[in-house]
């Protein structure tokens, strides 16, 4: 494409709030023939609320709370902050904790009182120990409704279930279904558990995705697709999702995601909607068949 041709689809994307860093980038858009999409934050709002307390050997919800809350104020992951949204709304008050250790992909592990506490998904729980099979389906039922089951453990024994919420953006259904009418192959990547990805995906209308995907693998899965010949796009929120957003064909950073997620990508959608990956699209093709 001229320069001049570029420059004016740099702008008409702006004005639908979608920041193009390179115009590169800008012509690369129309040839993406995948998309791969971040669960939370991304197809979700990022904002998870906790929506339910099962109490296993913990005699009261504030104690669960407390205790979590208190371990979390370590942690910036959203699952953290709706832990200590909802503390606060309690007006509990936090502990300290000692040997904080936050495990990537699985949850936060330290002392409080001499006790040891571990909150996390149920490969944390597996990889420590904890007897959880009187659960499983507890935690399955959270899932099944697209929450993500926080398993909660005090010296090794179950002490609850927490479950928490984080509501699919309004504009997500009509978006991917943008993107799938322009033949894109639409596939969704979360470190959430498989039952909880299910049911989002389901409910988005996708039907290819990767669940428990840790941090590092993310890029891996995104070298796979262009290893199967596809022009891949990549939209992510995340610290985590930064290796894969470089790695695309083209990157897509939701604008209300982390810094480094932004200074990642190649394109920015200042307003978060997702609305704004088939614009991007659309430009491109404006601008490639002006030059024809
Ligand atoms: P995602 O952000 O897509 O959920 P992560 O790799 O950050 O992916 O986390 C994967 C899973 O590990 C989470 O769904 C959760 O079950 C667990 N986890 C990670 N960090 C925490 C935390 N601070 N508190 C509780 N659970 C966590
Ligand atoms: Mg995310």
């Amino acid at each position: 494409a001229t320069p001049m041709s570029v420059m004016v689809g740099v702008g008409k994307a702006a004005e639908a709030g979608v920041l193009i860093r390179n115009g590169a980038a800008l012509q690369t858009a129309s040839k993406i023939t995948a998309m791969v999409l971040d669960k939370t934050g991304t197809i979700t709002l990022g904002q998870p609320k906790v929506s339910g307390i099962v109490l296993a050997q913990a005699k009261d919800e504030n104690e669960v709370l407390q205790l979590t809350a208190s371990l979390e104020s370590g942690s910036e992951h959203p699952l953290a902050l709706s832990i200590l949204a909802s503390a606060k709304e309690r007006g509990l008050s936090l502990a300290s904790v000692q040997n904080f250790n936050a495990i990537a992909g699985h949850g936060v592990a330290g002392q409080v009182n001499g006790r040891h506490l571990l909150l996390g998904n149920e490969k944390l729980m597996r990889d420590n120990g904890v007897a959880i099979a009187d659960y499983i389906s507890t935690a399955q039922t959270m899932a099944q409704r697209a929450e993500t089951p926080m398993y909660f453990a005090v010296d090794q024994q179950l002490a609850a279930i927490i479950a928490v919420a984080d509501p699919i953006k309004e504009e997500a259904i009509a978006a991917i279904q943008r993107l799938q009418k322009n033949g894109l192959r639409i596939v969704m990547l979360t470190g959430d558990n498989r039952a909880t990805a299910a049911a989002v995906a389901k409910k988005v209308g996708i039907s290819e995705y990767f669940a428990e995907v840790l941090p590092q693998q993310k890029s891996a899965k995104v070298a796979e697709l262009q290893a199967q010949g596809e022009i891949v796009g990549m939209t992510g929120d995340g610290i985590n999702d930064a290796p894969a957003l470089a790695l695309a064909n083209v990157g897509f950073a939701i604008g209300t995601g982390t810094d480094v997620a932004i200074e990642s990508a190649d394109i920015t959608l200042m307003r978060g909607s997702l609305h704004g990956l088939a614009d991007a699209i659309a430009v491109s093709k404006a601008t490639l068949r002006n030059i024809k």
